[in-house]
C-alpha cells in the first residue's frame, strides 16, 4: 500500500471520535491492505513500531524534531521553532514548511525507516536519528509529512484502541463485529495486533483460531472481580482455593532454557529491571520451557518480612539496579503456570495447575509456591482474611478451582477481597519497646534488626505488645539504639510485660518512641486488646519517626483503649473493597 493511501485513512479518522465510525474506516483500510503491509498498519495506527511488549520507542524529543523539520526543509531552526510556538503541533509546521514533492513513498518502506531510526544506536546516534528522519520527509509530500512526523512525535492521538483494531479486523471481512470474540482470543494469548492482523489477512479465522501460545511472548493476563464479602465469595463459586493477595509486582515469567524474559502486568518487559527474579526462574523452575506466574514482593533481607508496596516500587527503576537488588530483594510468590515443556496448561482447572506448579518448582529463596487453603464456608474466608491483613498483606485471593486460564479475562473465576482502607493513621502512636530481634540479613551485623514494642494497658498498668518495629532509622541509628537498649536488657520478660512474641532479648519497659502506621488490624500474633481468645490489635507498616521520647515516660505511652478506639473510628470510615 502506499503511504499516501494509508495517509487518507488516517486523515479520516482523525475526523472522528465515534467508535463505529472509526470501526468503519478501519474495516476499509483492512480490506484494501496487503496482508503484508497489516501488521505495519496496525502498529502506525496506533503509533506503535512494534507489539506493546517490545519496548521500541523513537527517542526522539521536540528539539530533535525540530532540527529535522529544519534539515528536511531548509529552514533556519529558529524559524521552525517560531513557527512552531505558533501552530502547536510540528505535523502542521512541516506540512506548511514542506515544499517536497512525495516520491510515492510506500507503507513498508516508512516502517522500516521509522524503525531503523528508533534503533540505531551507539556514537552519533542523535544526529543519525535526525539525518534519517530528515531524509524520510524530504520524500514525503507536505500531507504525508505531517502524519509521518506525528508518529514518532506521538501525536497521531487518533484513539485507535486494541478493541477498536480487532472490530475493524472484524468488518473488513463480514461488515460488522461478529469475529470479534475469535480474533479477542488470538490477541489476548498473543497480545500482538500486527500478528493477529496478518494472519487473519492471510488465513482468515480459521488461521486465527490457530494461534497459539509461544514462549517468549506474553500474554494477556487474568484478572480478578472484587468481592464485597466472604459470603458473597461462596454464593458464587462454593468451594475455592484461597491465597493471600500480595501487593508488589504481577510477573509472567518466560523461561527458555537459560533464556528469561518477565513481563509486567502491562506486558511491558521487566526482566533488566528485576534480574534477581530472573536469576531465580533460571534456577529454580524445573522445566527447559515454562511460563509461570506470581507476585513479585520485596523483603527486608534483616527480619525476613515483606515490605509495603511503598518499599517494593522502589524496585521499578532504570538505574541502580544492583544497590537496590541487595537492599530490596524481591521473592517471587507462584501462583500459576500456563505452559510446561511443550504443553499448553491454560485449559487444565485451575487446582491441578496449582498441582503442577508446586512440582515445578525447586526449593529455594528466590521463588515460593503461593499458601493455598481449600474452603466451604464463609466464616473460613474470614478467618483467612483476617490473618491475611494482621500478617500485612493487602487482603486475598479466592479462586475457582475447575476454571481454566482464561487470558485477557476479568470474571468471577477470580475475586479480590481487600481492604480498601490505606495510608496513613492520622495520628502516630507512642510506644514502649519491650524487645528486640537480632536480624537475619543486612543490619544482622548490628545485631538488630526490629524492635517489639508495646502500648499501655492503663487499666491493668501493663505493657502490651502491639507492633513489631523494623524501619524508620538509618543502619548507624539502629546501632546506637541497640547500644542504649543493651544497657536495659533483662535475661527473660519484665513482668509487667505481656507478649505473645518472644524476641530475642527482652528490655526493660522503659523507652518511648514515636512510630507511624498505616492503619491498625485486629492481630492474632500482639497482646493488645486480646482477651480470652479473641483477637487483639496490630500496627500495620510501622515505622519509627521519633526514636527518643525522652519528654515522656513509658505509663504516657497511647494506651490500649486508645488503640481500641482509633480502630474504630478507622472502621467506620473503610470499606472493604
Ligand atoms: P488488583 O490489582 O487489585 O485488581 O488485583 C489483581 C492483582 O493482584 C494481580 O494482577 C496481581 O498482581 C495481584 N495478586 C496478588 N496476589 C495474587 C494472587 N494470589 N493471585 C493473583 N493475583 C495476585
Amino acid at each position: 500500500m502506499k503511504f499516501s493511501e494509508l495517509v487518507e485513512y488516517l486523515s479520516q479518522l482523525e475526523a472522528t471520535s465515534k467508535r463505529l465510525e472509526m470501526t468503519r474506516i478501519l474495516g476499509d483500510l483492512f480490506k484494501h491492505a496487503e496482508a503484508d503491509d497489516m501488521s505495519a498498519i496496525v502498529y502506525l495506527t496506533q503509533e506503535r513500531l512494534a507489539p506493546n511488549y517490545e519496548a521500541i520507542e523513537f527517542g526522539m524529543g521536540e528539539a530533535l524534531i525540530a532540527q529535522a523539520v529544519a534539515q528536511a526543509t531548509n529552514t533556519p531552526l529558529a524559524e521552525v521553532k517560531k513557527a512552531y510556538k505558533e501552530k502547536g503541533d510540528y505535523g502542521i509546521v512541516v506540512e506548511e514548511l514542506s515544499k517536497a514533492k512525495s516520491k510515492k513513498l510506500q507503507v513498508e518502506e516508512v516502517f522500516e525507516k521509522l524503525r531503523e531510526i528508533a534503533t540505531t544506536s551507539g556514537e552519533g546516534t542523535v544526529e543519525k536519528r535526525v539525518g534519517l528522519l530528515a531524509d524520510l520527509l524530504k520524500q514525503s509530500s507536505p500531507r504525508e509529512a505531517r502524519y509521518l512526523l506525528r508518529v514518532p512525535m506521538g501525536r497521531l492521538r487518533l484513539g485507535v484502541g486494541d478493541v477498536t483494531v480487532l472490530d475493524g479486523l472484524s468488518w473488513s471481512e463480514t461488515g460488522d463485529k461478529s469475529l470479534r470474540p475469535a480474533l479477542e482470543r488470538g490477541y489476548n494469548i498473543t497480545s500482538d495486533l500486527g500478528l493477529v492482523a496478518t494472519t487473519f489477512k492471510k488465513g482468515g479465522i480459521k488461521a486465527v483460531n490457530k494461534l497459539k501460545i509461544s514462549v517468549g511472548r506474553p500474554i494477556r493476563m487474568e484478572l480478578a472481580e472484587r468481592a464485597k464479602s466472604a459470603d458473597e465469595i461462596i454464593t458464587r463459586m462454593g468451594e475455592c482455593a484461597l491465597e493471600p493477595k500480595v501487593d508488589g509486582f504481577r510477573v509472567q515469567a518466560h523461561k527458555d532454557g537459560d533464556t528469561v524474559r518477565l513481563f509486567s502486568r502491562n506486558l511491558e518487559e521487566t526482566t533488566p529491571m528485576f534480574p534477581d527474579v530472573a536469576d531465580a526462574v533460571r534456577q529454580q523452575v524445573k522445566a527447559h520451557k515454562a511460563i509461570l506466574e506470581g507476585e513479585a514482593i520485596a523483603f527486608d533481607p534483616d527480619t525476613g518480612d515483606f515490605l509495603p508496596f511503598q518499599e517494593t516500587s522502589q524496585r521499578r527503576r532504570k538505574y541502580g539496579i544492583d544497590e537496590m537488588t541487595q537492599s530490596h530483594p524481591l521473592k517471587l510468590l507462584a501462583f500459576d503456570v500456563l505452559w510446561i515443556d511443550g504443553q499448553d496448561v491454560t485449559g487444565v482447572p485451575y487446582k491441578e495447575r496449582h498441582e503442577k506448579l508446586g512440582a515445578l518448582i525447586s526449593e529455594g529463596p528466590g521463588i515460593q509456591l503461593i499458601e493455598q487453603i481449600y474452603v466451604n464456608e464463609p466464616k473460613a474466608i474470614d478467618e483467612f482474611f483476617t490473618a491475611k491483613i494482621e500478617a500485612g498483606l493487602e487482603g486475598i485471593m479466592a479462586k475457582r478451582p475447575d476454571s481454566t486460564y482464561q487470558a485477557g479475562a476479568r470474571n468471577f473465576n477470580w475475586m479480590k477481597f481487600k481492604r480498601a482502607y490505606q495510608g496513613h493513621l492520622r495520628d502516630t502512636v507512642d510506644v514502649v519497646v519491650i524487645g528486640y530481634l537480632r536480624g537475619r540479613g543486612q543490619r544482622a551485623k548490628f545485631g538488630i534488626g526490629a524492635l517489639l514494642c508495646a502500648v499501655y494497658d492503663a487499666k491493668n498498668d501493663r505493657f502490651r505488645s502491639v507492633a513489631k518495629v523494623g524501619s524508620g532509622l538509618t543502619e548507624l541509628e539502629w546501632a546506637a539504639y541497640r547500644e542504649k537498649l543493651d544497657a536495659i536488657a533483662l535475661p527473660h520478660k519484665h513482668a509487667r510485660v505481656d507478649s505473645n512474641m518472644t524476641p530475642d532479648v527482652w528490655i526493660e519497659p522503659k523507652l518511648v518512641m514515636e512510630v507511624q502506621a498505616d492503619e491498625i488490624t485486629r492481630s492474632q500474633i500482639h497482646a493488645t486488646g486480646m482477651y480470652d481468645d479473641e483477637a487483639g490489635y496490630a500496627l500495620r507498616f510501622p515505622r519509627v519517626v521519633n526514636p527518643d521520647r525522652e519528654d515522656k515516660s513509658p505509663e504516657d505511652a497511647t494506651t490500649e483503649q486508645e488503640i481500641m478506639a482509633m480502630f474504630e473510628k478507622q472502621s467506620r470510615t473503610e470499606v472493604k473493597e
